[in-house]
């Protein structure tokens, strides 16, 4: 018999179809990530440094992890050395101590600007202005250990779809806007939507979701 896990993963692949699904790791059991694994997803997130640390020592190795919390710039080098995404990438300083890091151990680290697009009152996230200044610094000082690969916005949460739509619609401008420049020679990466919004999210030009709690709830 079908575990509701599979069930759920099967119904969010069809209903995104080529999106990218980041399993959200956080909260759940050993069992139940090694079911979503057992399915064939092998990239999965977590909002936490602490949580991710232990996370990759309990679950197979060819797990590509990446962080979709804020980071602070002292937990940078525990992560470096296997990341292979970190999705929240809010400031320069952050970046440069990622460069750091990085260099140190000759890897390249892909990141992703978080953009604060939501009227809820999260704390972090850089707002489009930050975003366009930071692009303007970073493109006369290149950092040769990052690449920046894209944006990540979370919208807000309302029962008001126009709203989440409206968001996500300008994350998407600001991702194109980004692109046409050519600043940047990987920047193919729009990550939005979570449980109750990547629906909205791929219809507003989203190529990489975040899904947790769908995956793991019993289907009514
Ligand atoms: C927890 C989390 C998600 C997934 O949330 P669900 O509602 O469980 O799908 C997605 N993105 C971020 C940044 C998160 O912290």
């Amino acid at each position: 018999m079908k575990s509701a896990i599979q069930t759920n993963l099967e119904r969010i692949q069809h209903e995104i179809g080529n999106c990218k699904l980041v399993v959200v790791s956080k909260y759940r059991t050993v069992e139940e990530l090694q079911t979503v694994y057992d399915c064939g997803y092998k990239i999965f997130a977590e909002n936490r440094v602490q949580a991710l640390l232990e996370r990759v020592n309990e679950l197979p190795k060819d797990i590509q992890w990446h962080l979709i919390g804020h980071l602070q710039t002292n937990k940078v080098k525990f992560i470096v050395p296997f990341i292979q995404l970190i999705q929240s990438v809010d400031s320069l300083k952050l970046l440069e101590e990622i460069q750091k890091q990085a260099e140190k151990i000759n890897r390249k680290i892909s990141v992703l600007l978080q953009v604060y697009i939501s009227a809820d009152e999260t704390k972090f996230g850089l707002s489009p202005q930050e975003l366009d200044e930071l692009i303007e610094y970073i493109k006369n000082q290149p950092m040769s250990n990052i690449e920046i690969r894209g944006l990540m916005g979370m919208a807000t949460f309302t029962d008001d779809e126009n709203q989440i739509k409206q968001e996500f619609q300008l994350l998407k401008q600001l991702f194109d806007k980004i692109k046409l420049k050519g600043i940047f020679s990987q920047f193919d990466t729009l990550s939005m939507g979570m449980s109750s919004d990547y629906k909205i999210a791929v219809h507003e030009g989203a190529n990489l979701v975040r899904v947790g709690s769908a995956i793991f709830t019993n289907p009514e």
